[in-house]
């Protein structure tokens, strides 16, 4: 029989949600509870009339809207099939057998997913009252770290740390370690979207920042991810990512959406309101539910069958969250923000649950 190589053969599958019957809502993925910009929209959809077409490889006129809106220059910027596409490819060129991967406890699971596929070691460190430890994170380095991945904001805590605590577990590293920074929910964190210190460090050579369209821009399906990369590490990763990566649609309604600000803005801020309510309510109702700066909650129940019988209790009533005994967190529930009618629901669901 042909057989796999070995580190391949040991991986476990990325497990993605268990999303219910089809008639259940979701709230299991991060997805944005509000439509894309109908300029996005359109655009995609005039795209699609030119599919004959190859698109342009090089992603010009969304570099070029990136470039102009966050003030970095375009050999910097690169796009992925969704950021996960930029992950993957950071894993496969820096790290190896025998190589670290240095992460967090409740750090987006796909990063160690990534590394195991180049074979390097994934380590994680705690993270005290669900809040990234820069302290740890440094007290953790080894000979053999080559990456530190980290998502500021944090899935699935939600929560935050100041740019000036990245800028140090930077300043710790040596030059041959690169931090990845992941802010996939920059875009709803006041602390980590108005200035960019972090975009300005990346010439040092060993830091970048990832970006995506599937939550603020709420484009999931687009597949649309961005970082701002070392100019040697931008050159890097070209080589083993997959030519013409992201289709025409998929770069036009890119374009589109940055273009469109308001909306963006508009979405950010009605998610992060509907956010807060239903935190509060959760709150009032004896959880514990960290500050989040995303567009989900992490809600921390008291026992491991509290959650799980949850996690029953809204999936009969047609809700979908997500379980975390993946992040070594059985007594929590991640919950996107849906709809305030959908939130509503949830609340409800959850007060009769819990009485
Ligand atoms: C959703 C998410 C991503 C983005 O994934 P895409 O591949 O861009 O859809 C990356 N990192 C984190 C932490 C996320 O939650």
């Amino acid at each position: 029989m042909i057989r796999p190589q070995p580190h391949i053969a040991a991986l476990n599958a990325y497990q993605l949600a268990d999303l219910g019957p089809a008639t259940s809502v979701s709230l299991a993925q991060n997805e944005s509870a509000f439509p894309a910009s109908p300029a996005a929209l359109r655009a995609g959809a005039e795209a699609l009339s030119h599919a004959a077409l190859y698109p342009d490889p090089d992603w010009s006129a969304l570099r070029g809207v990136l470039s102009d809106v966050h003030g970095v220059a375009p050999e910097h910027i690169l796009c992925g099939a969704g950021s996960m596409d930029l992950i993957s490819a950071l894993m496969r060129c820096y790290a190896g057998p025998k190589d670290q991967v240095l992460g967090t406890d409740y750090g987006y699971l796909f990063a160690a997913t990534a590394a195991s596929q180049a074979d390097a070691r994934f380590v994680s460190v705690a993270e005290p009252e669900f809040t990234v430890s820069v302290d740890a994170l440094i007290a953790a380095l080894t000979a053999q770290t080559r990456l530190v991945f980290l998502c500021n904001p944090g899935n699935p805590t939600g929560t935050v740390i100041p740019a000036e605590e990245i800028l140090r577990l930077h300043d710790a590293l040596p030059s041959g370690v690169l931090l990845i920074v992941d802010q996939a929910y920059g875009e709803f964190s006041d602390a980590v979207s108005a200035p960019y210190p972090i975009f300005e460090r990346v010439a040092r050579g060993n830091i970048c920042v990832l970006r995506t369209f599937s939550k603020a821009y709420a484009l999931a399906g687009a597949r649309v991810g961005w970082g701002v990369f070392p100019i040697e590490v931008a050159q890097t990763l070209r080589k083993v990512l997959l030519p013409n990566n992201l289709t025409a649609a998929a770069q036009a309604m890119a374009c589109a959406a940055v273009l469109d600000a308001a909306h963006m803005a508009d979405l950010v801020a009605r998610t992060g309101q509907e956010r807060d309510r239903f935190a509060e309510r959760l709150r009032a109702l004896g959880l514990c539910v960290p500050q989040s700066h995303t567009n989900f909650v992490l809600a921390v129940f008291d026992t491991d069958t509290q959650a799980r019988d949850m996690d029953a209790t809204l999936r009969n009533a047609g809700f979908i969250a997500r379980r975390m005994g993946g992040y070594g967190l059985p007594f929590a529930l991640r919950i996107t923000i849906g709809t305030p009618d959908v939130m509503d629901a949830v609340a409800q669901v959850i007060e009769r649950g819990l009485t």
